[in-house]
């Protein structure tokens, strides 16, 4: 595909960051309207890498979410539903163990099942979206890597925030390790997209979890709520509260 192809349909792109691991021509930046969007480095007239179709899902014509379902899941021991897809049990739940629950935005369950395979040893590393230290930054929160149960815990609670994960990812491919990741389901898919270019991120990213996406908010919208209580646009800042 030309670049400048990309850049009329890359409207379309769920800005995941994927496509800027797979190519050093593009970068992820946010744009005027505090949204995630690749800007390519090249010329329109030419070419880039053809992965880049294949990772990003709003790109990929080759698989969709069933395809990928039928190579990872298919098995004689596994249920399928037209709807859903493979699934070996289902359930509803929160969290009863300690304070997970009051500290998360919903039951818990998201933080919870991360402690629990760093604990049992199944994974060294939790893939999420975490306040950005950087004070300095604009960037309120983003894609970092949690190495203990404390780290964990503070990532927890939903972030109604643009986030990419090129720069995580590439992390991942430089630090050898067991992760498991957490995403919207067009961030998830295009994990796995990736997985299917990239052995040694295939080989390291061992669990993934997928959160119910209804909608997604640019940076404007955190700026908009607090402007209605007296916060200028520019002045947010993030201070995460963990209860005991
Ligand atoms: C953009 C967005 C839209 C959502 N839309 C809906 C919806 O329409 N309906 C609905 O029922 N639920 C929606 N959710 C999911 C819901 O807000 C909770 O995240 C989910 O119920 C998990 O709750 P929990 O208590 O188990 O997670 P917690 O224990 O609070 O853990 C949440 C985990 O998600 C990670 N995380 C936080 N923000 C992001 C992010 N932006 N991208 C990736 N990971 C993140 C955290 O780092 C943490 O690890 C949405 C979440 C997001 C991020």
């Amino acid at each position: 595909m030309k670049v400048l192809e990309f850049n009329l349909r890359k409207k379309y792109s769920e800005a995941s960051g994927v496509c800027a691991v797979v190519s050093d021509d593009i970068v992820m930046e946010l744009n005027e309207y505090g949204d995630y969007e690749e800007r390519v480095l090249l010329l329109n007239d030419m070419v880039l890498d053809s992965d880049i179709e294949f990772v990003s899902p709003n790109f990929s014509s080759e698989v969709n979410e069933t395809d990928i379902a039928d190579r990872l899941f298919k098995s004689d021991d596994v249920s399928f539903d037209q709807r859903l897809g493979y699934y070996r049990s289902l359930y509803a739940g929160h969290v009863l163990e300690g304070d997970y629950r009051i500290n998360a935005s919903s039951g818990g369950i998201g933080t919870w099942i991360f402690k629990e395979l760093l604990e049992r040893d199944y994974i060294d590393g939790v893939i999420h979206v975490k306040e950005n230290l950087d004070k300095g930054s604009p960037i309120l929160f983003q894609y970092g890597i949690s190495r203990s149960v404390e780290e964990i815990r503070v990532g927890s609670r939903s972030k109604y925030y643009p986030v990419e994960m090129s720069e995580v990812l590439r992390t991942v491919r430089e630090v050898e390790g067991r992760y498991a990741i957490i995403g919207i389901p067009s961030f998830i898919m295009a994990v796995r997209l990736i997985c299917e270019k990239d052995e040694v991120l295939k080989s390291r990213i061992k669990y993934t979890v997928g959160l119910i996406c209804g909608h997604q908010k640019s940076s404007k919208f955190g700026e908009f709520l607090a402007w209605q209580v007296g916060i200028k646009p520019g002045n947010l800042k993030v201070m995460t509260i963990v209860r005991n």
